[in-house]
């Protein structure tokens, strides 16, 4: 028995599961997780000593790889002088002029500890803006645990809300409607009906939570003019896509001007860290200087802030993205070049440092109903033959996969080598 599965057996006594976050237990890929012992650029090392090309990045911060110096040497220097205050520091003035200088969008900016809190506080400061209590979100969009947030789509597009975990009250669900992402026809038929009842909408630009599925021409840009013309906040939740579609998210990327921009992961540096920030109309409504309340005593931490910073500084060298950019490109024509060659139907979908594939005979994957529809059995086959070569991706068919900006050639060139053969091995599933 491997080091992992005895570590695996053991934590399932004294954590649910095994494991502080769902994914983790590889449930959406059968077999036992991993246990990561150190990790450096763009490599994982596990308990038992192998070595993997990590896909994964710690589902997002590790843009510029593990233990990256600037990042490392910044939290050491930072957790010197202390580990928290509770009072205001400079280094939160610093960080929130970086973030409002690169993402275009914000002008007023809440450090908070997590990406739910970020999609929870906006939420909130939508709906105290607007005093209206529905929001609207996209089937196969994740923004966290927020109970508001964790409710799918009923039988149709004007269905109400029905919670999808025990636990929500089913009176808080129904003010969330959900519609299929992609689908600016069924957003309109909504707002015609409940317009002037609807807070938000919230979305991904980019989805990353049902594998990657990027938005279709006019998507985004009709989602930003039903919001205008019903009065309702249109918030980017760029918790997977800040820095990394563009330094300055999708929003950039595409050309969108959201109202609020939900961060995380990557602004941590891999501490725990998220934000919420936007318009300063609205941004003054959050307490002290308005009425929405919203806080937390980890809030703006300094090493956190130190590793956030470090990253975002670092980050601001855009020649990083081509680079990025480039090996997802290489590595998904090659995925699918190797695909072909073993008689695999597969779909690819890539945009910045963010990609996808998809075991399916559809040329296109633009809905999560597609995405459903997949090869699972094969996908799973997959996911096991690359690990035992060595390479790490996202252990769910429903999640994107993330470069970061120290994958080499040489990595690039052995991930496809290993899909190669691991394609070969499941063309008969
Ligand atoms: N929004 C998006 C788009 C996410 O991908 C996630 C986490 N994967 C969250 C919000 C929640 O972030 P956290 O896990 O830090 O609470």
């Amino acid at each position: 028995m491997s080091r992992s599965s005895e570590l695996f057996a053991q934590a399932q006594h004294s954590i649910p599961g095994g494991v502080n976050s769902p994914v983790r237990a590889f449930a959406g890929v059968g077999g036992d997780p991993i246990f990561v012992e150190r990790a450096n650029g763009a490599y994982m090392f596990d308990v038992d000593g192998q070595r993997y090309i990590d896909y994964v990045g710690s589902w997002g911060p590790m843009i510029l790889g593990h233990n990256h110096p600037a990042i490392r040497d910044a939290a050491i220097e930072a957790a010197e002088r202390g580990l928290s205050f509770g009072t205001p520091t400079a280094i939160e003035v610093q960080m929130a002029e970086k973030i409002i200088d690169i993402v275009p969008s914000i002008e007023k900016v809440r450090m908070v500890n997590s990406g739910t809190e970020a999609t929870m506080s906006a939420i909130r400061l939508a709906r105290g803006y607007t005093k209206r209590d529905k929001i609207l979100k996209f089937e196969g969009c994740y923004h966290g645990h927020v109970d508001s947030l964790l409710v799918k789509a009923g039988s149709g597009a004007l269905t109400l809300g029905q919670p999808n975990s025990p636990g929500i009250p089913a009176d808080l669900a129904q003010h969330t409607l959900t519609v299929s992402f992609n689908d600016l026809a069924e957003v309109e038929q909504v707002f015609s009906q409940y317009g002037d009842e609807i807070a938000c909408i919230i979305v991904e630009p980019v989805a990353g939570n049902m594998n990657c599925i990027p938005p279709q021409p006019g998507f985004l840009e009709g989602l930003r003019q039903v919001c205008d013309d019903h009065g309702a906040v249109l918030i980017f939740d760029e918790v997977m896509t800040g820095f990394r579609i563009a330094p300055g998210g999708a929003q950039q990327h595409y050309g969108i001007t959201p109202d609020l921009t939900c961060l995380g992961k990557v602004i941590g540096g891999g501490m725990p860290v998220g934000a919420f920030g936007g318009k300063r109309e609205i941004m003054d409504h959050i307490a002290p200087t308005g009425p929405v309340y919203q806080a937390g005593t980890l809030s703006g931490n300094p090493v956190a802030m130190a590793a956030g910073l470090a990253a975002l500084t670092t980050l601001q060298d855009h020649s990083l993205y081509t680079v990025m950019e480039a090996r997802v490109s290489q590595l998904m024509q090659g995925f699918q070049q190797a695909a072909a060659e073993a008689g695999v139907p597969l779909c690819v979908n890539y945009v910045g440092g963010m990609f996808g594939f998809f075991f399916t005979e559809a040329k296109e994957v633009t809905s999560f109903a597609q995405a459903t529809e997949c090869n699972m059995a094969q996908f799973k086959g997959f996911y096991h033959e690359m690990l035992q070569r060595g390479i790490y991706l996202a252990p769910s068919a429903f999640e994107a996969g993330f470069m970061s900006m120290v994958h080499s050639q040489a990595d690039i060139e052995e991930t496809i080598q290993a899909a190669r053969q691991a394609f070969a091995a499941v063309a008969n599933i």
